[in-house]
């Protein structure tokens, strides 16, 4: 397989006439900027190519309430409001429409330019509680939904074992998502044998610990151990509350309690993070673990404001996901992320921190390297070796129109950012637009859903 490519995003920057090629594993094994013409030859023509991007963070369910939870009748609504509403969601969330609300969502996805999404999967069991007879099935719902799309898939079966920190057990809107580590490090095994021959290269299996509040310390130890190289999840100091709540139960903010905990590694990717302290930051930094920022989520819920100047300076790694999506375009997090600072600090391209260059080329650097990590996949872009997703925009869509090529990426950033792209490619396969045969079945979920 071989394309070439007017303008590709390659190591950071905008290269004329690149030739690329990927191998039968649908990895590349050529990127040539500037190829001569004699190795182009029998190449397909492609325009404007990005690499696609993991979405390293994701509820799937959630999408079935984006739009829905904008109203109250509270004198305050926040965060543990919103909670409750989410759980009526959850609990009313069957397989079959799991599966159609995950399928659209992730043909949206593909449509915004992500390629791979890190699923933090918590509602395991049945409406009632019990276990499915098949202990994974709402797993392999959102297996399906992947595989209907063609989108990759990194799934982290959750483990959820309390309500609150020194709290015993669930309350009753939690008790589908009950699962100890055996039940997650089970599925967590029939996932990877299933990889191993379904999807190899498109589904990964790691584990996700819900919270320092839901998961005790034994818990993220036995996890820690029994698993020593899968990707490991965690929310962590989203809210204030989690926040005193820890101080309060251990004598230590979250972050500095879980480094305490754990054996803090590149394998630890701590998603909101939005509360760290600097000395956190310092703490996931000197770990090698990275941070994962769903701005658009952050922002709708109400969390808090990321420290992202200090982070950017201290040299943390993260990347973003759309997590409750009440938005499914990478540029839309990436803009958030900047927009939220230039509003503090009313200067502009804050994350260039000084420096000359491009703020979407910064942003999209970060993001692309922490969700390869955050993925446990070679997602890095375009690069030998790395997985053959790319993305081809559509230079007719408005945002684009009549633009040089040197600004291409700043626009589809920050200028209308909601612009498909034209063609999509994961694993070296283009991947159809499944968007018009999906709608139905979303439709028909969601209409099972709200009342
Ligand atoms: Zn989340």
């Amino acid at each position: 397989m071989k394309w070439l490519a007017e303008h590709a995003w390659v190591g950071g920057q905008w290269s004329a006439k690149v030739l690329l090629e990927a191998d039968d594993t649908g990895h590349w094994s050529r990127i040539q900027p500037h190829a001569p013409l004699q190795a182009c030859e029998g190449a397909q023509p492609l325009g404007m190519v990005l690499p696609g991007l993991t979405n390293a963070h994701s509820h799937a369910f959630q999408r079935a309430m984006a739009g829905l939870a904008e109203r109250t009748e509270r004198p305050q609504d926040d965060f543990w409001s919103w909670r409750e509403r989410m759980y009526q969601v959850a609990l009313r969330m069957g397989p079959e429409a799991l599966e159609q609300v995950a399928a659209w969502l992730y043909a949206e996805m593909l449509r915004a330019g992500y390629t791979q999404v890190c699923e933090f999967h918590y509602v395991h069991h049945d409406p009632q509680g019990h276990a499915y007879a098949d202990p994974a099935e709402m797993a392999w719902a959102l297996v399906r939904a992947a595989q209907r799309t063609g989108i990759g898939l990194t799934l982290l079966p959750t483990v959820y074992m309390r309500q609150g920190f020194g709290q015993d057990g669930l309350s009753d809107s939690q008790r589908r998502f009950r699962a100890d580590p055996d039940f997650v490090l089970g599925i967590q095994s029939r996932l990877t044998h299933f990889a191993q021959s379904n999807a190899p290269g498109l589904l990964y299996a790691g584990v996700a610990l819900h919270s320092l509040r839901a998961v005790p310390p034994e818990a993220l130890h036995e996890v820690e151990q029994a698993l020593p190289q899968a990707p490991l999840h965690i929310h962590v100091s989203e809210q204030t509350r989690e926040v005193q709540d820890c101080l309060q139960s251990h004598g230590r903010r979250p972050i500095e309690w879980l480094t305490e905990q754990v054996s803090l590694n590149s394998r630890w990717h701590l998603v909101h993070a939005t509360h760290a302290t600097p000395h956190e930051l310092k703490l996931i930094r000197d770990a090698g673990a990275t941070v994962v920022l769903c701005p658009t989520t952050e922002a709708n819920l109400g969390d808090g404001r990321f420290d992202w100047t200090t982070a950017l300076s201290l040299g943390v790694k993260g990347s973003v996901g759309t997590d409750s999506h009440v938005n499914r375009n990478w540029t839309e997090e990436l803009r958030w992320l900047e927009y939220v600072q230039r509003l503090q600090w009313q200067q502009r391209n804050v994350s260039l921190q000084h420096q000359a260059g491009d703020t979407a080329g910064r942003l999209l650097g970060w993001a692309l390297e922490g969700g390869a990590a955050a993925s446990g996949l070679p997602l890095g872009g375009l690069a030998v070796g790395q997985r053959a997703d790319m993305v081809e925009l559509d230079l007719g869509c408005d945002a684009l129109l009549g633009l040089p090529a040197s600004h291409v990426l700043d626009a589809w950033v920050f200028s209308t950012p909601s612009s498909p792209a034209r063609r999509v490619f994961v694993g070296g396969q283009a991947v159809p637009d499944r968007r018009e045969e999906l709608a139905p079945g979303f439709v028909q979920a969601m209409a099972s859903l709200v009342s």
